[in-house]
């Protein structure tokens, strides 16, 4: 086994890990141990088990050795100290409301947020007695007006993965934190490799694994993770009620695609701002909200807290453009396939009613916002195929109604 050095970069460590599940047998590859029973040499080994302790191996839903090694693996990409996977990134959003909150409770949710998101926090409001509120994602420090004492959690996502917006992170954890109230974030657009939560002072982190980290639009698969002892418990705990657990196989399958997502989001990173700069100049847009470009809302905090941006950025057309226009524009597209679940090698692109996803931001534009995921394929290309989808609108316009 390679001995693994903490003075190397992280993406080093990831491709040199220290972990030695099969002593005596050296691959690159990760084992993949398949259980639902586990087998204890005595009864006194059954005794002694405290589900607390990650030590002990207890069940094949809770952990194996290969789901342990991803979680130890998404935990040091995210700079937290434990992680939890779960089936499905939406999944892991509910793992975090059902490990910490309880009917009374109050929760504040971005108007930006990822929209099943929304829909959870709107479900427990209506069948489980909580409440919950929704804020401007703009609001910094302003947060602290709306936190009651039955505030329990504030969810963060930034940038919001349609509108783009970028909260300032630190305003809102510093309110939180003098209130004691528990931070976490949606962090999949930064794939924990462009925006490091805990420094930052969030608490707890959710990563869609689906995305950059499968990388092959093919798996599902989410992560909680936390650099705090008590919340990675509270969490477990709740896990292991709802019988969460992943298949091994998937886990193998984002443990293949990990030495190779730096590399692929720098490649998205690239590409996408490469069309994005060049989108800004087309007459046809009308707000480039790509968080590296001022057009953003809260480009000074991506400025300020991020390191790159990934594949993933919306456009606003110009207000001439009716709704029905930008969805001949999309369908259009032959290289961006209509679908959600960015992360792959494919170039994905999707039309939103944005005025109709939130309540308590009013939102400046007119014209039809479009989601860009800019995939893995030849920027030349896909400029291209944007340029003809574009004619194809200004043949529209000019054609009378
Ligand atoms: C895709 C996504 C999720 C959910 O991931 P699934 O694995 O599809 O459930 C959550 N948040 C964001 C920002 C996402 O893009």
């Amino acid at each position: 086994m390679t001995k693994s050095d903490s003075s190397r970069a992280l993406q080093t460590r990831i491709i040199h890990p220290q972990d030695d599940l099969t002593p005596g047998f050296e691959s690159f590859a990760a084992p993949v141990t398949r259980a639902s029973t586990v087998v204890f040499p005595d009864l006194a080994s059954v005794r002694a088990l405290d589900w607390r302790n990650d030590a002990q191996w207890r069940y094949g839903l809770h952990a194996t050795p290969t789901s342990a090694m991803l979680q130890k693996r998404i935990a040091e990409i995210e700079g937290g100290e434990y992680a939890l996977l779960q089936p499905s990134g939406l999944s892991s959003i509910s793992n975090v409301y059902f490990g910490l909150l309880k009917s009374g409770d109050d929760v504040l949710i971005p108007d930006n947020v990822y929209s099943p998101n929304r829909d959870h926090g709107d479900w427990l409001a209506r069948d489980f007695g909580l409440t919950a509120r929704y804020y401007d994602p703009m609001i910094g420090a302003g947060i602290a007006e709306l936190i009651q004492p039955n505030t329990k959690l504030i969810w963060v996502e930034a940038p919001g993965s349609v509108t783009m917006e970028v909260s300032d992170v630190r305003a809102i954890t510093a309110a939180a934190r003098a209130r004691n109230v528990v931070t976490a974030i949606d962090n999949t657009w930064s794939a924990g490799l462009a925006f490091k939560p805990f420094e930052h002072g969030i608490d707890i982190s959710v990563q869609a694994l689906t995305k950059y980290q499968s990388g092959g639009s093919d798996v599902l698969m989410g992560a909680t993770i936390t650099a705090d002892r008590d919340l990675y418990l509270k969490l477990k705990a709740a896990r292991m009620r709802l019988g969460i657990g992943v298949s091994v196989d998937d886990c193998s399958l984002v443990l293949r695609a990990l030495p190779s997502m730096k590399a692929r989001f720098e490649a998205h990173d690239r590409t996408a701002l490469g069309l994005a700069g060049w989108l800004k100049t087309r007459p046809e847009i009308a707000a480039m909200l790509h968080p590296a470009f001022e057009d953003c809302p809260g480009h000074e905090f991506y400025k300020r807290d991020f390191t790159g941006a990934g594949g993933l950025f919306s456009v606003v057309f110009d207000e001439r453009y009716s709704a029905a226009q930008i969805d001949t524009f999309c369908e259009s597209l032959e290289l961006f396939a209509l679908g959600w679940s960015w992360g792959g090698a494919h170039s994905l692109a999707m039309p939103y009613d944005v005025g109709s996803m939130r309540t308590a931001a009013s939102w400046p534009h007119r014209g039809t916002l479009v989601r860009f995921y800019i995939g893995l394929e030849e920027e030349a290309d896909l400029r291209a195929d944007i340029e003809r989808a574009l004619a194809r609108l200004a043949e529209k316009a000019s054609t009378p109604e």
